[in-house]
């Protein structure tokens, strides 16, 4: 099931350099960036550099990989960041929210008990 860049998937101009990112790791497989629209300060996504649907569609191995990289960011951003906790998410198909249909983890640092919901 996996794909060369999708045309129109703005994961896949990112990872080719066609769209602006605030890359904050990147590997052979993996880059993450800033959400454009973040829940908490320091929101990343954890992407695959191959494109797959969501969670359900990538392989054990990439699932793997995405959610080893969300799990040192979210360490960092507890150093870094001085976050308290953190949420890591991922959302598949457009009725659990899912509106970019390119595979990714969402890493929200939390700072304190509150309303944010995800
Ligand atoms: P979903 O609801 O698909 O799990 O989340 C998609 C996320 O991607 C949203 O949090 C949204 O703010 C973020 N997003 C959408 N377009 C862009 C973009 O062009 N750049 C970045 N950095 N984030 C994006
Ligand atoms: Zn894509």
């Amino acid at each position: 099931k996996a794909v060369g860049p999708v045309e129109d998937c703005v994961f896949c101009k990112i990872i080719k350099g066609e769209l602006p990112a605030r890359v904050v790791y990147e590997d052979e497989d993996i880059i993450a960036f800033l959400d454009i629209n973040p829940a908490a300060p320091g929101h990343t996504l954890v992407v695959p550099k191959k494109h797959y649907k969501n969670i359900l569609d990538a392989p054990d191995e990439v699932v793997s990989k995405v959610f080893l990289v969300a799990k040192k960011i979210g360490k960092a951003a507890i150093e870094a960041l001085d976050a308290k906790g953190v949420n890591v998410i991922t959302n598949a198909e457009p009725v659990a929210g899912q509106i970019v249909m390119h595979f990714h983890v969402h890493v929200i640092p939390r700072f304190k008990e509150d309303e944010l919901k995800f």
